[in-house]
């Protein structure tokens, strides 16, 4: 396959694990959920998710089985990948077309910075596939609400390459201390979590890398 408009500056991860995309997001909110996420991977999900990710998953599922659309322009649920940054995932749609890329959440009550960045994370990938995307959207099903977020620019790549560098270097026994309380109150591992609560420092804070 011939690879084009791969990022041309910026940090190259080869020889590195690959990422999950879904892991971005994750990690972002609070990285011991991304720990906490591996462990209950195995588990049923139904035993600690609450109604919003249950419908979050089903909404997924209908996603992945490609029973949104049937139009062939429109790309759903397809695997991608980025031999740039070594990350892997599946995108939820891409309409050929419009060159845009669309992620459907069930319902967006605030643009999440981990939502941003799992829409660059696809971005990066479709594009290191060969695919030309113009636009990204985020869309809320719930409301039917719809927010255009920017392409990245250098800065957002910026940002971008120091998220998956923090994910790379992420050890759970050296970072048990990177939490919010206001995260832990609407986190879905609260229960299962010995650090639920652990400090009061806020998301900004600690999206900043505060130590
Ligand atoms: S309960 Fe708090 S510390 Fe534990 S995973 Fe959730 S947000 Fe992170």
């Amino acid at each position: 396959m011939i690879i084009k408009n791969r990022p041309k500056r910026g940090l190259f991860f080869t020889m590195e694990p690959y990422i999950q995309i879904s892991k971005i997001n994750d990690f972002i909110f609070c990285p011991q959920s991304v720990y906490l996420h591996t462990i209950y991977d195995n588990f049923d999900a139904a035993t600690y998710h609450d109604e919003p990710q249950k419908e979050g998953k089903l909404n997924h599922e209908n996603i992945d089985n490609g029973k949104y659309s049937t139009s062939a322009h429109i790309l759903q649920g397809m695997p991608v990948y980025s031999h740039h940054y070594n990350l892997a995932g599946k995108i939820d749609l891409f309409d050929r077309e419009k060159k845009m890329l669309i992620e459907r959440k069930t319902s967006i009550k605030h643009i999440y910075d981990g939502y941003k960045y799992q829409l660059y994370a696809q971005y990066f990938c479709l594009k290191d596939m060969g695919y030309d995307v113009e636009r990204l959207r985020l869309y809320s099903l719930k409301n039917n609400k719809q927010y255009d977020i920017p392409l990245p620019g250098d800065d957002e790549t910026r940002k971008f390459e120091k998220i998956i560098q923090r994910i790379r270097r992420f050890d759970v026994l050296k970072n048990v201390s990177c939490v919010s309380e206001a995260k832990c109150a609407r986190c879905i591992y609260s229960n299962l979590c010995h650090l639920s609560g652990a400090t009061t420092r806020t998301d900004q804070e600690l999206l900043n890398g505060k130590k």
